[in-house]
């Protein structure tokens, strides 16, 4: 399957959309899921092309997870977590409803469900959210 360069966060890369930004370095970018499934849930992407997993290159995945082990430390902290939740889908057949590659972070507290997928989050509460974050980074 090709990549599609008008998917939601290839925008967001472009700056076409806007984004509560936490961390970007050369090759990653990280950001608020605006759908959060727990308080501090964020997203972690290669800056460049990459549909999913399954055609990403060696450097993007090893690039993706290494932000992706500073940012859980970061909403660790953040949040007082007792754990965290790492997700990533492949095609929509393995849950992927966007497609530019990207690792889900969520920080969890022993006993508290994921919430429901699908609901907006308070933006006002998600800035607050994110500053935390990045206090804590
Ligand atoms: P999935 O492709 O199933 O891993 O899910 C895509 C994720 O992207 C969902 O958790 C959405 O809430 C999230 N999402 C979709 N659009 C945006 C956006 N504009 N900014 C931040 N997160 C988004």
């Amino acid at each position: 399957m090709a990549y599609d360069n008008d998917n939601i966060f290839a925008k967001i890369l472009r700056g076409e959309i806007p984004s509560e930004k936490l961390y970007e370095d050369d090759d990653t970018y990280v950001f608020m899921d605006i759908m959060p499934r727990v308080d501090g849930h964020c997203l972690v992407i290669p800056k460049t092309p990459a549909r999913n997993m399954l055609d990403a290159t060696p450097e993007q995945l090893a690039a993706c997870l290494k932000t992706a082990q500073k940012m859980s430390h970061a909403v660790m902290k953040a949040f007082d977590a007792d754990g965290i939740t790492f997700q990533q889908f492949n095609e929509a057949a393995g849950g992927q409803e966007v497609f530019h590659l990207h690792y889900h972070i969520l920080p969890r507290h022993e006993g508290t469900p994921l919430r429901a997928p699908g609901q907006m989050a308070d933006f006002g509460v998600l800035k607050e959210q994110a500053e935390k974050i990045r206090a804590a980074l």
